[in-house]
């Protein structure tokens, strides 16, 4: 069963709910601030001074200090940490609106079966897993679980098991249960040898650690070698990816950990399973693990869901370091404030729960250091910190960080940080910024072109420094979003320009001139709301929630275009230089000096 959660339907849940009326029900006091908006304190971050602003008109929030915003949808699903299922079948039934079932197609019904399929085979094989290590009480799997610590209760939580050893226990046991040999083979629960076609069992003789989907049912394994060296080499065997299981996207005890991040108001993301279940046995019911591979953009857009600041529990060893700053690359961009957690002899976090109990992680966890901090120790590392010289490539290296920040609060505040870390001046640490921003714009670029003053649309001065492209592109997705003729003139003069299509402020201004196009500018709001949802953007929700404020509307339009013009004359231009290099033709390389010489950098 399924529900039809179709445009219709959402929308009239939408228009149903008042969010006036959801936000304040959660306790938010809301005041009116003149026409339809209204100003609190944002539920979302600890503040004294109301940022977040709530129109009614447009059915939109926004918090101008941690940039959470969307529609009532959105709100329901950062607040009670649901998925946008969830959301919408509570916020149904609050409003009274029946939502139907789906009627599927044959391919959707095969597909959706298929699916169905491998969510039965993975949850047949948890509770055989579980069997088999409970009807085994002497077996290695138990030992070695005992040996750790772990109670009967957890091994149940987490659903813990044992893959029997044998090469086919596995395949005899599903074909008992009616699968077949395809389903076994497509949820990786056997494999075939590629030269005999023989079949048999993926996981053998291994501690299992069940992993489940956000709704908390199994889709695959991970498992763990009993042998200190294992014959094939491999310490954890995981299921492939499956059409249910795609490792990059889940965590493992996120279903466990849900509610325990909503109560602590804070995620810890550790490094293996065993370190996360050591939480939960302290009582911390809110670590999650990725699955044995480097933590992924995806993942941390699932984590974000749940929880705004995230806790590293990472080891301490450089492999450990280095997974850090590549965690702190994928979080920092999405507002996470961002801790890292620092055990003291270098320990993990499983090893000091076993050795100190659930006061000491829970001290450790308390005293979590900002990950600015460790940035130090980094950098102690790296550069000599007693010369000038060295102080300053920190402060560069510390930059490649600080351009990743959004939010323009939390920048300034790292720039003071930063300056006073090093003992440089705060304007040192800005040029370094400004560097940074710059090289990741042109990265390869040859001869790098200042972008021109006058080029540069009219916004806040924080702004100036970040992705120009990116600038220019909210500039006229607000312009856009104020009336249809400025929507229709933007589209036409974007017709020879490209745009990244993945960047949420791209789709957003694709989806304004779409609705302008159709005629259907009142759709705008509610597609808006729509791509917020998959997409949550403080760029765009700002836009929602306050009334657009240009001067001049085609002066603005034309110093976007302009801008846009010319970042991508530069990117051409770098091409062009790189065949310029690869080519010895002398009739080639004057052609691409010709094409070189047109291309205005100027957005002219
Ligand atoms: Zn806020």
């Amino acid at each position: 069963m399924s529900l039809d959660l179709n445009k219709d339907i959402i929308e009239e849940i939408r228009s149903r709910s008042d969010i006036v009326d959801v936000i304040s029900s959660f306790g938010v006091q809301l005041k009116r601030s003149g026409g339809a908006s209204f100003k609190g304190l944002c539920p979302f971050h600890q503040e004294k001074t109301p940022s977040f602003h709530v129109d009614s008109a447009r059915q939109s929030y926004h918090c101008f200090g941690c940039g959470k915003g969307g529609d009532v949808f959105r709100f329901f699903m950062e607040r009670e940490n649901v998925d946008f299922i969830n959301a919408a079948q509570i916020l149904a039934a609050r409003c009274g609106v029946i939502i139907p079932e789906k009627e599927y197609n044959p391919q959707q019904r095969a597909r959706q079966s298929e699916q169905e399929r491998l969510l039965a085979v993975n949850a047949e094989f948890s509770k055989f897993f579980c069997r088999v290590l409970a009807e085994n009480p002497n077996c290695a799997g138990a030992q070695y679980l005992r040996n750790r610590g772990i109670s009967a209760d957890v091994i149940q939580k987490f659903k813990i098991g044992m893959a029997p050893d044998g090469w086919t226990a596995s395949l005899d046991y599903g074909r008992s249960l009616g699968f077949s040999e395809h389903e076994l083979l497509t949820a990786g629960i056997i494999r075939k040898k590629e030269d005999t076609g023989r079949l048999y069992d993926q996981f053998r003789n291994r501690v299992t650690f069940t992993i489940e989907n956000e709704q908390g049912r199994p889709v695959g394994f991970s498992a763990r070698s009993l042998e200190a060296k294992p014959a094939d080499g491999r310490k954890y065997v995981n299921t492939p990816d499956t059409p249910v299981f795609h490792k990059g996207r889940l965590l493992y005890a996120l279903p466990q950990a849900r509610q325990g991040i909503g109560r602590m108001k804070k995620a810890v993301l550790c490094e293996g399973q065993l370190d996360a279940i050591a939480f939960h046995r302290a009582g911390l019911e809110c670590a999650v693990a990725p699955l044995g591979t480097a933590f992924t953009p995806d993942q941390a857009r699932v984590i974000r869901r749940y929880s705004n600041n995230i806790v590293l529990a990472f080891d301490a060893d450089s492999a450990g370091q280095k997974a850090v700053l590549r965690a702190a690359e994928i979080l920092l961009p999405l507002s996470i404030d961002l801790k890292v957690l620092q055990i003291p002899g270098g320990k993990d976090p499983d090893e000091l729960y076993s050795k100190q109990g659930a006061e000491a992680l829970s001290e450790v966890l308390n005293n979590a250091v900002p990950w600015l901090d460790i940035m130090l120790d980094v950098c102690r590392e790296k550069f000599v910190l007693d010369s000038p010289t060295g102080r300053a490539e920190a402060v560069a290296y510390v930059a490649n960080f600080l351009k990743l920040v959004e939010n323009q609060v939390e920048l300034e505040v790292y720039l003071e940080k930063v300056a006073a870390m090093f003992e440089v001046s705060s304007g040192a640490v800005k040029s370094a910024l400004d560097k940074a921003v710059a090289m990741a714009i042109r990265p390869r670029m040859t001869t790098p072109a200042e972008p021109p003053a006058a080029a540069i649309p009219e916004t806040s001065r924080m702004e100036v420094r970040r992705d120009p492209a990116r600038v220019a592109i909210i500039v006229l997705l607000e312009i856009a979003m104020a009336s249809i003729d400025n929507a229709r003139k933007i589209a036409e003069a974007l017709e020879d320009i490209e745009l990244e299509e993945r960047d949420p402020v791209v789709k957003a201004l694709n989806v304004v001139i779409n609705c302008a196009l159709n005629n259907e500018m009142e759709m705008v709001d509610s597609c808006l709301h729509d791509l917020l949802i998959e997409h949550p953007s403080p760029e765009i929700s700002k836009l929602m929630v306050k009334t657009s404020e240009f001067s001049s509307v085609d002066r603005a339009v034309d110093d976007a275009v302009a801008e846009l013009r010319r970042v991508r004359n530069c990117s051409r231009r770098e091409e062009l230089i790189c065949k310029l290099r690869e080519t010895a033709d002398e009739q080639e390389r004057l052609n691409l000096l010709m094409e070189i010489s047109k291309l205005s950098i100027t957005g002219e």
